[in-house]
């Protein structure tokens, strides 16, 4: 059965007019997207993105095309996770890995992150990628596959940040699913056998969902998840009770699917209100996208100084111990979220040099969401520096502080400026290092 929600023929002219705008662009400014959703960036005040000329691409966000026998899904970028797994779930299919804010998008997740509690067998979602359409600054529209000629732009277009043109179409695969996750909480008092577990589940694949939180130097809990059927009884946490608190308080759960996919969505450690009677009378109104387009809105009232620390780490996993040993000593009991990580491949956008420093082929996402610094150190730079020793990857969601040199040493230069040779020829959207890093700090050189 194949399910078709708009027709090609719009998908296709609405592209035909972006291009056209791009084709006819006379500006040397640079561009932006608009997009009808929030975006999950960490709002920085100043951001150049703000002052950019932007282009229209809201109408991209239509489901093209649901293949349930071959377990596809063709859509525009701007679809976001909860309407499509509100649009898959009734044909038994979700996308392999759904990130855990509603409204978090397809095209989003694919040019910045994207992984939950599947990454441990599936990698991120662009791993489940198999096509791309991309229109490119000169206003060309390329179809881009991992073995096309295009191959390079396929393989380049996760993590880049919208440096790499527009997406426009994504086709992906789907699994198979079911109406309910059971999950069991396996509580672990040091990381060492915290680790040896996340191992031995990732390598015995008895597990469907996999993540954990991590309350405190010796409470490390693993949330272990497996589609079911049927189940005794089912909660939510759209309200008062914050779903991480559960995780050091209960030993099994039963969510619906849909709620089990979006059970952070009013935050993963850091839920807003934090009292439960302010939850009580604003909860369930404080959704991850209500709180970030009030943070976009006021973006220019955001704290310049020590801003909070919001960010998802790649650690690689036998690295993790000593990690951790330093953040409890730099960080304090700050929880974390942990996502066990195994990417489906060697990313070309990671350098040589960074995968020379790597053995490990699974990786931890360490999430530090809403750390409040207090003592006027930098820490975003703090994790820069230890990333460095460790060799782990911070993702550049929000406050990045590399120098040039520094940056190009983790992420592949040659390979980012040859895709964008291709796709943004007239760098419309910025090289990577000067949006992520300049740019976004209100600077418009890197001295
Ligand atoms: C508090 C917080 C928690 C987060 N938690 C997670 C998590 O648990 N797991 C996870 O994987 N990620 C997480 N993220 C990161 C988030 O998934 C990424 O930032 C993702 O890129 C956001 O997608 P979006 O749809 O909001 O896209 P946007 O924020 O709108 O865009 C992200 C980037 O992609 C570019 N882009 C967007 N659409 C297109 C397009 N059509 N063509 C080309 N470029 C495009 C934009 O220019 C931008 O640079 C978190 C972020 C925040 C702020």
């Amino acid at each position: 059965m194949k399910f078709r929600t708009v027709t090609l023929e719009q998908h296709d002219s609405d592209v035909a007019r972006i291009a056209r705008e791009l084709r006819d662009r006379k500006s040397t400014r640079p561009l932006s997207l608009r997009k009808k959703v929030t975006s999950h960036q960490v709002p920085k005040p100043g951001d150049k993105k703000y002052s950019d000329d932007k282009i229209d691409v809201s109408c991209l966000n239509r489901i093209l095309l649901i293949d349930v026998e071959g377990c596809t899904c063709t859509a525009e970028p701007g679809v976001t996770f909860i309407d499509l797994v509100h649009a898959t779930l009734p044909s038994g299919l979700v996308p392999m890995v759904v990130p855990e804010f509603k409204t978090i998008t397809i095209g989003g997740a694919v040019s910045g992150c994207s992984i939950e509690s599947m990454s441990f067998r599936y990698g991120g979602f662009h791993d489940s990628c198999i096509e791309y359409d991309v229109i490119t600054s000169a206003g060309e529209v390329l179809v881009c596959t991992p073995d096309n000629d295009l191959s390079l732009v396929y393989h380049s277009l996760h993590g880049s940040f919208g440096t790499h043109g527009i997406l426009s179409k994504l086709k992906f695969k789907l699994v198979p699913a079911k109406p309910i996750v059971r999950i069991v909480y396996e509580r672990h008092t040091d990381v060492e056998s915290y680790r040896a577990s996340i191992n031995a589940h990732a390598e015995k694949r008895d597990v469907d969902f996999m993540d954990g939180i991590i309350h405190s130097p010796d409470l490390y809990v693993l949330s272990l998840g497996h589609f079911v059927d049927s189940a005794p009884y089912t909660h939510t946490y759209n309200w008062v009770t914050a779903y991480h608190e559960t995780t050091a308080l209960r030993s099994e759960d039963y969510l619906r699917t849909t709620d089990y996919f979006f059970r952070y969505d009013r935050g993963v450690t850091n839920v807003y209100p934090k009292s439960k009677l302010g939850r009580l009378f604003i909860g369930p109104f404080m959704g991850s996208s209500n709180l970030l387009s009030i943070a976009e809105k006021i973006h220019w009232a955001l704290p310049k100084k020590n801003p909070m620390v919001t960010v998802d780490l790649f650690i690689p996993i036998s690295r993790f111990h000593d990690f951790m040993n330093w953040y409890w000593k730099e960080f304090g009991a700050h929880n974390l979220w942990c996502v066990p990580y195994r990417p489906a491949q060697r990313y070309a956008w990671l350098s040589d040099q960074f995968y020379s420093g790597v053995q490990d082929d699974m990786f931890v996402d360490l999430a530090i969401y809403g750390f409040h610094p207090h003592d006027g150190r930098n820490y975003y730079r703090m994790i820069e520096e230890k990333l460095r020793e460790i060799n782990g990857v911070k993702t550049l969601i929000s406050y990045n502080y590399y120098s040039e040199e520094e940056f190009w040493q983790v992420f592949h230069r040659e390979n980012h400026f040859a895709a964008k040779a291709i796709t943004d020829p007239r760098n419309a959207f910025r090289d990577l290092y000067t949006k992520t890093c300049v740019a976004s700090q209100g600077r418009t050189s890197t001295m």
